[in-house]
Formats: structure tokens, C-alpha cells, sequence
């Protein structure tokens, strides 16, 4: 997560800026035109004009400057190393729940540095919980940082990392934990973790925020205090997504781990539940569950399983797309595909001779569907049917992310010599709520 020292400079600027020795942060001159400008060099967003640089002037305003032939930069000092004065940990109170705050990384864990435009890693659980004393009024807590990760990193050797620490602490006896995380992939972890961490015994609840937690508008705080409250006070032992329910900090909704999508790019109430409602809302302090078919607090039904299988790729099928891709991707060992085809779970029919090859070969398809809402049914239409004659799984309501971390944690948990039956049989098994005969109505519509 360390951010580049020239973050969004590339091409010809930024080999100037290297020549120069000149990194984000520090003050330095450039004429350009016969126009002389003095500033700090700002970080800049990728997609930008790379031909310009962004600079924060003396009165506070930021310019950009289009670099030409005849610009020259120099550096005139460099900028002072940014710091991070963590207020002193909130006193803790006797006789409250004991919560875990497991720290992976991600915006909930960085802050704006406001000099340079940056977004940094620097805050840990510890220096969250001392930004959020709220939090020591609801249980006791002990941090610990496994990860400094965007969660464009995480890896599935992540998701692993995190079934153990979680187990870890499960064992020791915590009342609940919670997990701070990025949310760019937080519900591929939070579909890994359901699967890996069954029937918990306690809340596992997942948090991260989409705006840094020093920003005014950030939901970093009300994120984690109602993720804290659900993790010390749920009479559930699930795996749950604590974010916004909408735009305002008023209601923070608990999404099931394997029914949360994030579906916003910036929006605070960027997760939604998909064929499914939300389990539990926290709002002004109590926290109100909504679900009845919840795994209770304290069952002793804990199932740890936290293998999975890379070799499990997801296809999202398009209008031309040739199906020879499925055959260069088998040949290089993957195991099983989950096709996110179109409506009702179709592909065009040029697939179906490959798919049958496929399956022959003892490769898993399984089909979902690019609408996300509804179930797929390929018993529609005649292509459906040629699908499911060549060996296709249709995989009813649940959504692609989680259809493919449930490959991966299938292929890993039956291993190597799994035959297609036995990958199938587990694939349309309920585990942890991914799949549902009947798919509930959607309360928040987007
Ligand atoms: N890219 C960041 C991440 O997923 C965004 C965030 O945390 O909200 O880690």
C-alpha cells in the first residue's frame, strides 16, 4: 500500500521529475512559457493528461501546468516526511464484551494527507480505535494488524490469512470479531470467509469505509462503531458486511457475506444485498435483525474449512465472445468455470460444442447470470436447454463473485481427484446462505 513517490506522473514529466530528484510533497519552480510558478508538487489521479503537473500554490489554490519543450523544474526543497499524531487510546471500561478489530488495510485504514492529495496507509486498529473512542463505550478491545493491503491486493492466501487469525481469536474466547477491510473486494473475502468460517460461534463482522476516515464526509466512524456494536451485542453468529444502508449516517445495514455486492464506485451506500435483505440494521445504537433463519450466538455447529483452489477462473460472456478462451484456459489447468451469461443464463450456441468437451474432461461450468437480480433458468429456451444437455450447472440465484469463490473453496476442500458429481452436489449445496430456493425480495431497490 505504500504510495508511489511520483503517484499519477508518468511518460515525459515524470522522467523530468526523476531527473530532478523531485519527489510528491516537495516545493519546486517550474517556467514554462515565461511564466514562472512556485508550489508543491501534488499526487494526481492516473487518468489525468499525463503532459500535466499539479501544483498546490502559496495561497492555497492547485494549478495545473502542461509541460512543453521549453518547461524547466527545478527543486527548491524537500517536503517534510507527513505525520500522524495518534490521540491517546480511550480508557477501557470492565465488564463489556471482548471484540477483536483485526486490521487488512483498505480507505478505512488511511487517511487524506491533505499537503499532497495522497491517500496513505496510517492507521492501524490501534490508531482507530483511539480516532473512534466511541468504541471503548461498547466493548473491550484488543487490535491487531495482520495486513496493510488495498483490497485490489488480497489475494486468496489473504482470505486464508484471515480464516486463520479469525479462528485464532474464536478459539481464544472473543465475543465477536471484526475485520477493517478495503471495499473494492470486500465481499469476495466476505463470501471466502462464510464459507471457510461455518456456523461461527460469534459475529464475524467485516468494515471498511469509502471515504478516508479524516475526510468530513467519511463513514469510516459510523462503519465501525455499528460494526464494533454488532461483533459485541448480535445474538447471531454469521458473517455480516457492516456498511451504509444509504447516503445518510443514520442506518448502517449487515449484509449476509455471501449476498453482498459493492454497486456504487463512490457512494457511502455503495454495498446492497442482492436477492436478498440485509440480515440486521444498527441505527441510534440498537441494533434491529430482520432475518429469522440466522445461525445463533454461541451454537456449537463451527465448521473451519479454509482451503481453496485457485484454479477456478469467472467468464463473463458478450455478444460475439469466441468460446475458445474456455479451451487456452483449460489447457492451462484450470478446474471449473462460472460463465456469467446473459438473462436467464445463456451463451451463444457456438459454446455449447466446447462446454460439452469441457465437461467431459471433467471440468466444472457453472452458469450465473450478468443481471445479478433474479435466478437463472435454462429451461427456458432451447439454448438453456443445449446448456444443460452439454453438462452446465445452472446456480440458481447466487452471484458470480460468490458462485466463484465457492468454486475455489469447493476444488479445495474435495481436492485434486474430485469428480464432476461430487463438485456439482457441493456447488448447489446451501452453506451459508448463498443459495436460496426461493430468493427474497429486495427491500433497498437501487
Ligand atoms: N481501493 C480501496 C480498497 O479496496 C478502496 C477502499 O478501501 O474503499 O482497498
Amino acid at each position: 500500500m505504500d504510495m508511489p513517490e511520483l503517484q499519477g506522473y508518468s511518460g515525459i514529466v515524470r522522467k523530468l521529475l526523476e531527473q530532478e530528484n523531485i519527489s510528491i510533497g516537495d516545493e519546486i519552480e517550474i517556467i514554462s512559457d515565461g511564466r514562472k510558478y512556485r508550489g508543491i508538487l501534488m499526487a494526481r489521479y492516473e487518468l489525468a493528461d499525463p503532459n500535466y503537473i499539479t501544483l498546490k500554490l502559496s495561497n492555497g489554490y492547485n494549478i495545473g501546468i502542461r509541460v512543453a519543450e521549453n518547461t524547466s523544474i527545478s527543486k527548491i526543497s524537500a517536503g517534510a516526511k507527513p505525520m500522524f499524531m495518534r490521540p491517546p487510546k480511550p480508557q477501557t471500561l470492565s465488564g463489556l464484551p471482548n471484540v477483536i478489530i483485526i486490521s487488512t488495510g483498505g480507505t478505512i485504514a488511511s487517511r487524506v494527507e491533505y499537503r499532497t492529495g495522497a491517500v496513505r496507509p496510517a492507521l492501524n486498529a490501534d490508531d482507530l480505535l483511539a480516532i473512534v473512542p466511541e468504541l471503548a463505550e461498547i466493548a473491550k478491545i484488543d487490535t491487531e494488524v495482520l495486513y496493510s493491503l488495498f483490497s485490489e491486493n488480497v489475494q486468496v492466501q489473504h482470505w486464508i490469512g484471515m480464516a486463520e487469525a479469525v479462528d485464532h481469536f474464536i478459539h481464544k474466547g472473543v465475543d465477536g470479531v471484526v475485520l477493517t477491510h478495503g471495499t473494492d473486494t470486500m465481499g469476495y473475502t466476505a463470501a471466502a470467509l462464510s464459507f471457510a468460517l461455518q456456523k461461527p460461534p460469534v459475529p464475524i463482522v467485516l468494515v471498511g469505509a469509502q471515504r478516508s476516515s479524516d475526510r468530513p464526509s467519511s463513514d469510516a466512524a459510523t462503519n465501525l462503531i455499528a460494526a464494533v456494536a454488532t461483533a459485541a451485542k448480535a445474538p447471531f453468529g454469521e458473517v455480516v458486511v457492516a456498511m451504509h444502508k444509504w447516503h445518510s449516517d443514520d442506518i448502517i445495514a449487515l449484509h449476509r457475506g455471501t449476498r453482498v455486492i459493492k454497486l456504487h464506485t463512490s457512494s457511502r451506500d455503495a454495498f446492497r444485498s442482492v436477492n436478498s435483505r440485509p440480515i440486521a440494521y444498527y441505527q441510534h445504537g440498537e441494533l434491529k435483525v430482520v432475518a429469522n433463519d440466522l445461525n445463533p450466538r454461541g451454537s456449537n455447529n463451527y465448521t473451519y474449512k479454509p482451503k481453496f483452489d485457485e484454479r477456478a477462473f469467472l467468464v463473463k460472456f458478450f455478444p460475439s465472445m469466441k468460446p475458445d478462451i474456455l479451451s487456452i484456459l483449460a489447457d492451462s489447468g484450470i478446474r471449473g468455470f462460472i460463465i456469467e451469461g446473459t438473462g436467464l443464463g445463456h451463451v451463444s450456441s457456438d459454446w455449447v460444442p466446447i462446454i460439452r468437451e469441457l465437461t467431459e474432461r471433467g471440468i466444472f461450468v457453472g452458469m450465473t447470470s450478468q443481471c445479478k437480480f433474479g435466478r437463472v433458468n435454462m429451461n427456458v429456451y432451447d439454448t438453456g436447454r443445449d446448456l444443460l444437455k452439454a453438462g452446465v450447472v445452472p446456480l440458481d440465484d447466487m452471484l458470480s463473485e460468490v458462485a466463484l469463490v465457492k468454486l475455489m473453496w469447493t476444488l479445495g476442500n474435495l481436492g485434486e481427484g474430485a469428480g464432476l458429481e461430487e463438485i456439482k452436489k457441493l456447488m448447489l449445496m446451501n452453506i451459508a446462505g448463498e443459495i436460496y430456493s426461493r430468493s427474497l425480495p429486495n427491500t433497498d431497490s437501487w
